[in-house]
């Protein structure tokens, strides 16, 4: 079961090139000045499933580049097993998949389920955000703590 509280067809903000957007629900990091705090709530927004996202995304795949996911925390116990089957299957369409997070890399590469998701990415935003580092030059991240980790090259 996965839980989205919003999705864009087609974005350029969101990582590089043109990319579907999905916002899943729920996010315990409640930075201070979050853009999306909407999304906090980890009963907001609708259900969903991984067959339905695959779906929607797939029915881009003529203008798009890649897939990003963001939330909301995309790495969530709850979404794992679905967000592992979902990336691959979305990596079979030749789509690059960004993820957005608030947790460190470091943190999340520890737990073993986590990990799987992770060889799944191939660009990873970590870090939550942090308003005393905000820093509006930076390409697709807000504050300065935050890295655009290349996983795959
Ligand atoms: S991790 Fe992202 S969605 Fe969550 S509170 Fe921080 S900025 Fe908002």
């Amino acid at each position: 079961m996965l839980r989205i509280s919003g999705f864009y067809d087609s974005s350029c903000s969101n990582g590089e090139g043109w990319r579907s957007v999905i916002f899943f629900s729920g996010c315990p990091h409640h930075c201070k000045g979050c853009h999306n705090p909407e999304t906090w709530d980890f009963n907001s927004g609708e259900e969903t499933t991984a067959d339905e996202l695959y779906e929607m995304v797939k029915a881009n795949t003529d203008h798009i580049d890649g897939v990003t996911l963001s939330g909301g925390e995309p790495f969530q116990k709850r979404y794992v097993d679905d967000l592992i089957e979902l990336t691959a299957r979305l990596k079979g369409l030749g789509l690059s998949i960004w993820c957005y997070t608030g947790y460190t890399y470091e943190n999340l590469v520890k737990d073993p389920e986590f990990g799987r998701l992770l060889q799944n990415i191939d660009v990873l935003i970590d870090g939550p955000f942090m308003h005393d580092l905000l820093d509006t030059q930076l390409k697709f991240r807000g504050s300065s703590n935050q890295r655009l980790l290349e996983l795959k090259t």
